[in-house]
């Protein structure tokens, strides 16, 4: 893509502007200097300068997923994460469809509710808090339902922190000649989600995720064959995603008020992935920021919660320690004293608390951390981070499956 300098937020890729703690969590997290800095101007909605950063961005998404742009378009939605996934479900599935939702934690649950509230019927795969849906089962369920329309998926399913199937899963959709939405809100920009390597309808993402933007908007990536016959689907004025797109394609213009900083930040947030060599060199860091913050998590005897086989690069589930001594409100407000900001556990059944590898921040930070979470244990005194014997006997029961 052409720079732009007229439009183009000053350059620079410090890490922090002032001394924030770093925010090891699944979005808001930790941005560049330079995507802050980018916010300090104001942007006329419906100029020519601003309905270029639109371009841009949409343009850009769709290269990140290797969309060819005659095939599929990218429609951003004002709003957090769930707006969009909203949109999606609301504006693709016809009144009539019925979906099949493979849930494995807290955001496949949000999908089965949305659709409870769009009165879309469903059925729901349970799979707990530790283990992936299989292609195997999808293929299964679909062979016995022939109602069902459509599937819908999480890439990476935050409140674990696994990391689904997703080719497998829609290998099995399509083999079974139905559609899949994937909810990939915290998967791309970092984990592969290419055309030509995975098939989909559409999947969702948002601005404060692994691109490393700040919160405001969501966006869809959706075929545009499908999108074409969805018109009048949509339960919901502002959630229209038919209508969003045509419009957009109209005028270059949102057609209600953007949220006109976070897309400039967003557009220098795209500048700075490109520079880290796409979603591959993302990857790689967060590769190496799990790696290590594990290692040292474990070395002070922490267990996560999921086996290596499913560990994201994203996200990472830790069972609080069997101790009496740990509480995780003090763990907490230590490890925030030395900087560092934590995110509390999602699971239906054990007690936990995550750790993300997403962000502006690299392998340092995470040593640093480890060191913070030992000295942390220290001063409550828990000689030893080991989870309860009850966890991790569920955890060998249920992998055992
Ligand atoms: C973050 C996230 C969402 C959206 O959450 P919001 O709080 O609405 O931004 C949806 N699905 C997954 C898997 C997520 O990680």
């Amino acid at each position: 893509m052409e720079e732009k300098s007229s439009v183009r937020p000053p350059p620079g890729n410090a890490i922090r502007l002032h001394n924030e703690p770093w925010l090891l969590t699944p979005g808001p997290l930790t941005t560049a200097a330079s995507v802050k800095q980018s916010m300090l101007r104001d942007w006329g909605s419906w100029d020519g300068d601003f309905c270029e950063l639109t371009a841009e961005l949409r343009g850009e998404v769709l290269s990140i997923a290797n969309a060819s742009p005659s095939d599929f378009t990218c429609i951003p939605v004002q709003g957090s994460g769930t707006f969009v996934v909203e949109a999606m479900l609301g504006t693709l599935l016809a009144r009539d469809s019925k979906t099949l939702v493979l849930a494995n934690g807290a955001y496949g649950k949000r999908c089965a509710e949305t659709l409870t509230y769009l009165g879309r019927d469903h059925v729901v795969l349970d799979k707990g808090d530790y283990l992936p849906p299989r292609g195997e089962e999808v293929t299964k369920i679909l062979a016995a339902d022939p109602a069902i329309t459509h599937v819908v998926a999480i890439h990476c399913e935050t409140s674990s922190g696994i990391q689904n199937p997703i080719e497998e899963i829609a290998t099995a959709v399509y083999e079974s000649g139905r559609h899949l939405l994937i909810d990939s809100m915290s998967g791309f920009g970092a984990l592969p989600l290419r055309c030509g390597d995975v098939r989909f309808d559409a999947f969702v993402s948002s601005a404060n995720k692994c691109i490393e933007g700040v919160p405001g908007f969501g966006f869809a990536v959706v075929r545009k064959t499908v999108l074409e016959a969805s018109r009048g689907n949509s339960h919901s004025l502002s959630l229209d995603l038919h209508a969003q797109w045509e419009y957009m394609e109209k005028t270059g213009q949102w057609r209600f008020t953007p949220p006109t900083h976070t897309i400039a930040a967003f557009v220098e947030a795209l500048r700075l992935h490109r520079l880290e060599g796409g979603a591959p060199g993302r990857l790689a860091r967060y590769t190496r920021n799990r790696n290590s913050m594990v290692a040292g998590m474990r070395e002070l005897g922490f267990e996560t919660l999921l086996q290596d086989d499913w560990l994201s690069p994203i996200i990472v589930t830790f069972f609080n320690p069997a101790d009496p001594r740990f509480e995780f409100r003090a763990f907490y407000n230590h490890l925030k004293d030395r900087g560092f900001i934590i995110y509390p556990g999602k699971l239906t059944v054990a007690d936990s608390f995550r750790i993300g590898c997403i962000g502006r921040m690299n392998e340092q930070v995470m040593t640093e951390l480890v060191a913070a979470v030992g000295d942390t244990l220290a001063t409550m005194q828990v000689s030893k981070a080991t989870a309860p014997a009850a966890a991790l006997r569920e955890r060998e029961v249920l992998a055992a499956r």
